[in-house]
């Protein structure tokens, strides 16, 4: 008879299925019209109902699945509220009938940890900026990104309306990413892709080193690694504190998947194990080929401010 499935294949297409509700939360929220905004360092750094709420279902439905994984979601809510309707129990059976890499077979739930961007890019969600949004599932065992699911609820929303709304991607190491088309960007030319609302002195004179053919500003680390993948941009650059593990665990396991690469701007891996601090202090460096070039033309100046 068939084994079961490993733990990490399960908890991917769980968290699959997890993050499509999600999307359909973000959605609903939206379309309810009612956001229910909250500050919570400053005015660029916003929490909604949606941002609530699916970090609720997301988290609730995860746990109630795999107990002993630590699931650690960015927004600080009481855990009592969970009304039934949030639950998510499904998975996606394609997910299931991929082979787990074999390192990863004997994973126990208490040594995975589950980092949780419910909505990434609330600021341009509040603005309309639909498209920059993503949901973000990221899935670390031993301190490094192994596995990710990113759901972008409004992917096509300006395609008219026969296009299909939303869109999944998962990916895990060893297996691959699924779910987008991976498309290189245009040989030869630099175009840097940044933050649209936490820019700084530094971010841009870090960008201006990089002698860019064109900059691209948008919201959204999930956002910004889709764009690498997709061939719309050639480097992720933000040389700033203010990206958390929730926001680079899921998009450096895709980007990994695929052979992509994603540090700080000294060059330095990112750790998610449960007791890291969620900072990512020294910045973030993202591309899919070419990483080299970039990383050796990060100014000293710029090194030297952010202290990882
Ligand atoms: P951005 O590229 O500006 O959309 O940032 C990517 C992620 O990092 C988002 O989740 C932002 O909320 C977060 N982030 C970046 N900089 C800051 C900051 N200065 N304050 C709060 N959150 C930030
Ligand atoms: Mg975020
Ligand atoms: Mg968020």
């Amino acid at each position: 008879s068939m084994a079961s499935p490993a733990l990490l294949m399960r908890v991917v297409a769980s968290a699959y299925s997890v993050a499509e509700k999600a999307a359909a939360i973000v959605r609903n929220v939206m379309a309810a019209g009612d956001l229910g905004i909250v500050e919570k360092t400053g005015a660029n750094d916003l929490q909604t109902k949606a941002d609530r709420l699916v970090q609720m279902s997301i988290c609730a439905s995860l746990a109630r699945k795999f107990p002993k994984v630590t699931i650690i979601g960015e927004e600080e809510l009481s855990t009592d509220e969970v009304t039934e309707e949030l639950i998510e129990d499904g998975h996606c059976e394609e997910i299931l009938k991929k082979t787990c890499p074999a390192q990863y077979t004997g994973i126990k739930e208490e040594e995975l940890v589950i980092w949780v961007d419910p909505l990434d890019g609330t600021k341009e969600y509040t603005e309309g900026l639909l498209d920059h949004v993503t949901v973000l599932i990221g899935i670390a065992y031993g301190g490094k990104a192994i596995a990710g699911v990113i759901n972008q609820p409004y992917y096509n929303y300006e395609a008219g309306a026969d296009a299909v709304l939303g869109r999944t991607i998962w990916g895990v190491l060893g297996i691959g990413a699924f779910g987008f088309q991976l498309t290189e960007a245009p040989a030869g030319k630099h175009i840097i892709i940044t933050t649209r609302s936490h820019s700084s002195t530094l971010v841009n004179d870090c960008i201006s080193a990089l002698n860019p053919d064109s900059v691209i500003r948008v919201g959204g680390a999930g956002n910004k690694i889709i764009q690498l993948i997709e061939g719309k941009a050639s480097a992720y650059v933000f040389a700033s504190p203010g990206c958390k593990k929730w926001d680079t665990c899921a998009p450096e396991a895709i980007l990994h998947a695929v052979g992509g690469k994603i540090t700080d701007i000294h060059g330095n891996s990112f750790q998610y194990n449960k007791e890291v601090k969620h900072m990512n202090s020294a910045g973030v460096l993202a591309t899919l080929r070419n990483y080299d070039y970039y990383a050796s033309r990060i100014p000293n100046t710029v090194k030297q401010s952010l202290v990882a």
